[in-house]
């Protein structure tokens, strides 16, 4: 395994349609096990595989540090409510902005081994699979923000 190094918003990567994948190779097995090293490493809550340099429809997702989501070519089907709060990417470093999505989403996706699921989420979890699967279609949050974007503030300082 190894951490990748994340794209950062200006790369045209991160705005680019991905391509679905259609068969899981042991290659694709290794970019989703760097992407959950790299998310935890950046003490992240998701990666989509464009925020690695990889035009492919992969998306990991950890709300609780310790229950990780492989998502292969996800599509949201279902969703409803709103939640309105901050959203901060690991590819806009160091800022944060307010947006609005969903209190509920249900996607359906493929496992690593192809198999279709289903993940229900609310709150965090809806905001992190919206997120996420818009970065799949080229989008960053920052385009959907209420307003100027803030600092964050490091609460370990
Ligand atoms: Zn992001």
């Amino acid at each position: 395994m190894a951490i990748r190094n994340i794209r950062e918003i200006g790369e045209d990567v991160l705005t680019k349609k991905c391509r679905e994948v259609t068969e899981m190779t042991p290659r694709i097995k290794e970019l989703i096990e760097d992407m959950l090293e790299t998310l935890y490493e950046a003490n992240g809550v998701g990666l989509a595989a464009p925020q690695v340099g990889i035009l492919k429809r992969i998306v990991v997702i950890d709300v609780t540090g310790e229950d990780p989501y492989i998502l292969i070519n996800p599509r949201i089907v279902e969703s409803s409510g709103e939640q309105t709060g901050n959203e901060g990417c690991l590819s806009v470093p160091g800022k944060c902005g307010v947006v609005t999505r969903p209190n509920y989403v249900k996607a359906v996706a493929l496992d690593v081994n192809m198999k279709e699921f289903v993940l229900e989420g609310t709150e965090l979890l809806a905001r992190a699979i919206c997120h996420e699967v818009d970065h799949l279609d080229g989008h960053l949050y920052v385009e959907k923000a209420e307003g100027p974007l803030q600092d964050v503030v490091n609460e370990e300082e």
